[in-house]
């Protein structure tokens, strides 16, 4: 009885946010629990999610589908949303110079499938629901470190316990420790150094984040777009720094910036709203403080007078937002570890800016990917270090390039809804952006959003076929 239990893969999860959870899910869904066992140690002591509005597209949505999750996500959908159908062109966004009374329409970003708008609680309780009631959560265990031994990996918590297990998931976003151990090893690095390499990047942008209640903006204004579909306003600069080349990857060029990104959630009950302002003199730094802080409403609004109706009347109605600070990390070489038994997944691996929506998507996606290469993986019969090194060396190959790609992807989107693309450098001062210029940055909005509605499919196949 026990040589059988010691044969089973030990599987730890650190992290039990959106990507731990699907994990989780997916593991559950392809029976393998009879040939695992499954830990999740999250550093909270409840589940639960920060956060507010979070939007799915196509190929986020055919995971979820594959999941046997379609029912619960449809049942949470605004009034007027449809699932995506990815037969169909539906509206994914609509875009608009809104700096003035009279807004302008800039793209309407349609595409396979649509987009699907969600209050993040709702995903994560569809998860939750999901996962395996047998499966050990270990709430209030925020990792510190992990090691090597021959045993497998060593987890050491910030309680003092610790635990082993043959494959390590590092789920535990932006500021992960698993990646921070990962990109230490086998350098002999001081804890400053460390923190260098694995620090997230601040964009020097802050988001303001809130919900509104959609009956105030009705009442008043019944026509809103704001009440019925993605919107994303934005306005050129109005001041200029100078062009810099970014940091890391040379292709930026860095103007200030600011828009708004509009859309229903909760069954179209609540409208979420998420404001951003660029400090361009603080881009590229590290952040000193909390991620997250309490904020008051004049915050917002002084950034947004004078814009078109839809604005004013919205923001009348804003309660006090809460403030994140939008980090980066720099593109990772390897998502493993040296020995091959701890790998990084979603914010983690590839945190970048909101502008794609894709985050969550992403790490929906890697987690769907992983829990089949795993089940894969052990029809095999491996030893566990065998399995837990074939596992991550296919994860890493397959889901590296792809979420790098996309990560790199949203931070330029992020340029043109800020109307700070190459290109765009005289539209300065209240310089106006002609009606060509303008339609020339649709088009390449447009483009942009094209691999949100394909499918990850083929690639899952490559990936197991490599097995
Ligand atoms: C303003 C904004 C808007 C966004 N909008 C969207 C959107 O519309 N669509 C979308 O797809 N994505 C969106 N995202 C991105 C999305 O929120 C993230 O990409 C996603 O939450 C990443 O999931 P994750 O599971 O990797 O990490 P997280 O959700 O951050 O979960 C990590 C978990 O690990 C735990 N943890 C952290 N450290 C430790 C530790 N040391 N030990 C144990 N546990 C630990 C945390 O408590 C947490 O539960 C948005 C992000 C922002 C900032």
């Amino acid at each position: 009885m026990d040589l059988v239990k010691k044969k089973k893969l030990r599987i730890a999860i650190v992290g039990g946010g959106i990507g731990g959870l699907a994990l989780a899910v997916t593991l559950k869904k392809l029976g393998v629990e009879d040939k695992i066992t499954l830990d999740v140690y999250e550093a909270a002591a409840k589940l639960s999610q920060v956060g507010a509005g979070v939007t799915m597209w196509p190929r986020a949505w055919e995971i979820m589908k594959n999941l046997g999750m379609e029912e619960q996500l449809i049942a949470k959908l605004p009034p007027g949303q449809e699932k995506p159908a990815m037969s169909e062109q539906r509206f994914y966004l609509s875009m608009r110079k809104s700096n003035q009374r009279e807004g302008v329409p800039i793209v309407d970003v349609v595409g396979p499938g649509g987009a699907a708008s969600y209050h993040r609680a709702d995903i994560q309780s569809i998860l939750l629901d999901q996962a395996s009631p047998t499966l050990q959560y270990h709430l209030s265990h925020r990792l510190t470190k992990y090691r090597e031994s021959k045993d497998g990996l060593i987890l050491e918590f910030s309680n003092g316990s610790t635990a082993v297990c043959d494959l390590l998931v590092g789920a535990d976003g932006i500021n992960s420790a698993v990646r921070k151990t990962l990109l230490a090893e086998g350098k002999h690095w001081t804890e400053e150094e460390i923190d260098l390499h694995a620090r997230p990047i601040w964009t020097g942008i802050h988001c303001y984040r809130c919900l509104v209640d959609a009956d105030l903006v009705r009442r008043e204004s019944p026509e809103s777009r704001c009440l019925n579909k993605l919107t994303l306003v934005s306005i050129p600069p109005n001041l200029t720094i100078g062009v810099t080349k970014s940091d890391w990857d040379g292709s930026f060029a860095v103007k200030i910036g600011y828009h708004l990104v509009v859309y229903p959630i909760s069954q179209g009950q609540q409208i979420n709203v998420a404001a951003l302002v660029l400090n361009p003199e603080k881009k590229g730094t590290y952040l000193d403080g909390p991620v997250v802080q309490q904020s008051k409403r004049e915050d917002i609004i002084r950034h947004y007078q004078g814009w078109e109706e839809d604005v004013e009347v919205l923001l009348k109605h804003i309660p006090d937002p809460s403030r994140w600070s939008i980090q980066y990390i720099k593109p990772l070489d390897s998502y493993i570890s040296q020995s091959g038994r701890a790998l990084l997944l979603g914010d983690a691996a590839h945190a970048t800016t909101p502008d794609f929506a894709s985050g969550a998507g992403l790490a929906i996606e890697s987690a769907y990917f992983l829990g089949h290469i795993i089940s894969k993986v052990l029809e095999k019969n491996l030893a566990p270090y065998a399995s837990a090194t074939t596992i991550t060396k296919v994860y890493d190959e397959i889901r590296r390039p792809f979420c790098n790609a996309a990560a790199a992807a949203s931070r330029t989107l992020g340029t043109m809804s800020n109307f700070t693309v190459p290109g765009s450098e005289q539209y300065i001062d209240g310089v106006e952006m002609p009606a060509d210029k303008l339609s020339e940055l649709g088009a390449l909005i447009q483009g942009g959003w094209d691999w949100v509605s394909t499918s990850a499919m083929p690639d899952l196949e490559r990936a197991l076929g490599m097995i």
